[in-house]
């Protein structure tokens, strides 16, 4: 049966430029946040530090009062996937931490999220393999990261929307494994397109459907965002009504950039080098703006 798709915000390349400015304030802001993360920091803390990075580059938070949200970012611990409410947790040593931001110039947004393992004195390299001890978060943690480049990657390359999702669950497989141990590729939740507001058409799945989705059209901008757990893939919402947790306790960790896609390529406007290292291993490199 026929049915009419939503209509796709396409982007001018100005407008590109704008949210790249969004973009970049995003990055600072995780960046600050993740150098911030200590044992005995509390998430409100981290909430602090990322508002003040947007509030010094005169742009503003796209999550403070969207749907009542009351933080500049999310933060999720350990078995929470995303949405979690920065407050008075204390974080320690040994946590996996998810933090998920997105700011907005001129009106424009953008939206990423990072993982990290906490050790003694911060956040653990992200390309250590030992993970400071906990080779299993570590990871996961590069296993997620990985599958959100695939499907960057996939953008570039591919013909439709759904190209990422088939790339994000081959990754997951294949890190899967070659670590040798079963990850869960969360489905309830979806990367979706960006632009005059933090979350648009299309959604962008992280799983291969049979519907392959729209076709990939230059001026399109994407929230690329998996999800995975250390145990199953179901997830349930706690009675705060925001932060999800993974219904098996398993820890889950939490990957996302915002990508153009443009005539060429793709640009990935959330990371300060428009991509090129995490597109690199793929063979494929950004499109300057
Ligand atoms: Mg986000
Ligand atoms: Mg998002």
């Amino acid at each position: 049966m026929f049915r009419p798709r939503p209509r796709i915000e396409l982007k001018s390349l100005d407008q590109v430029r704008l949210m790249r400015r969004a973009g970049l304030v995003v990055a600072d802001a995780l960046a600050a946040v993740r150098a911030a993360a200590r044992p005995g920091t509390t998430t409100a803390d981290l909430d602090a530090v990322a508002a003040a990075v947007i509030a010094e580059a005169g742009a503003e938070p796209s999550f403070l009062g969207y749907h009542g949200f009351p933080a500049s970012i999310c933060t999720s611990v350990n078995e929470e996937v995303v949405h979690g409410i920065p407050g008075r947790r204390v974080l320690a040593a040994g946590d996996l931490v998810s933090v998920d931001c997105g700011a907005i110039v001129e009106g424009w947004h953008g939206d990423s999220a990072l993982s990290f393992l906490l050790g003694e004195s911060g956040a653990v390299d992200v390309d250590d393999p030992s993970g400071g001890g906990d080779v299993a978060g570590q990871g996961l943690v590069r296993a997620t990261r990985t599958a959100m480049w695939a499907g960057i990657a996939a953008l570039a390359e591919g013909r439709r929307v759904g190209d990422v999702g088939v790339a994000v669950e081959a990754s997951v497989e294949l890190s899967a494994e070659l670590l040798g141990t079963g990850y869960g590729l969360v489905e309830e939740y979806t990367g979706h397109g960006i632009g005059t507001a933090m979350h648009q058409p299309p959604d962008v799945l992280n799983f291969a459907a049979s519907d392959r989705g729209p076709r990939l059209r230059p001026g399109m901008c994407l929230a690329v965002e998996p999800m995975v757990t250390l145990g199953g893939a179901g997830t349930r919402v706690l009675e705060d009504d925001w932060t999800v947790v993974t219904t098996d306790g398993s820890r889950a960790a939490h990957w996302e950039h915002t990508v153009a896609v443009l005539d060429g390529g793709v640009a990935v406007l959330t990371a300060a080098d428009l991509g090129a290292s995490g597109l690199e291993p793929f063979g494929v490199g950004p499109v300057p703006l």
